[in-house]
């Protein structure tokens, strides 16, 4: 447990980042739960742990996180943020029955569109919407009942 402390440190440290304990402390949230979650989900999960937990103070964290290249902030069609701790390029994919968000992979060497050629892209994403094999199981097996 010691040595995953120290890693966690290390890692932010990488990052240009003070390690402090909350912000210890959500890292190694978000490294357990690689979930997409927003700063409530994050903020209800350390709750019980740290019961001087602030909203803000999540906030700010990740608004760090986000500025040192820690996390990614995902733009789906969502109301709120949503952080991500894997920052290779990769796709989503929502599901809008169940609201979960799928990584898959991308190839890394994506050309540059010759419509862009001279322009700097700071940013890809990638966003495939529909409703995962999960909830389609489900439908389908809803059908045969009332079938
Ligand atoms: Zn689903
Ligand atoms: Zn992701």
């Amino acid at each position: 447990m010691k040595d995953t402390v120290n890693q966690l440190k290390e890692y932010l440290i990488k990052h240009d980042i003070k390690p402090s304990t909350i912000r210890l402390k959500i890292l190694e949230y978000l490294l357990n739960n690689p979930i997409h979650p927003t700063a409530d989900d994050i903020y209800k999960s350390l709750l019980d742990q740290m019961p001087t937990l602030s909203k803000t103070s999540i906030y700010n964290t990740m608004d760090l996180f986000a500025g040192k290249g820690v996390v990614k902030v995902i733009s789906l069609d969502e109301k709120e943020a949503r952080y991500d701790i894997n920052t290779c390029l990769h796709g989503h994919f929502k599901c809008h029955v169940c609201e979960r968000i799928y990584d898959f992979p991308i190839s890394c060497d994506i050309q540059t569109p010759q419509e862009l050629e001279g322009f700097a892209i700071n940013d890809i994403d990638i966003n495939f919407y529909g409703i995962c094999q999960n909830c389609k199981n489900k439908e389908r097996r809803i059908w045969k009942w009332n079938g």
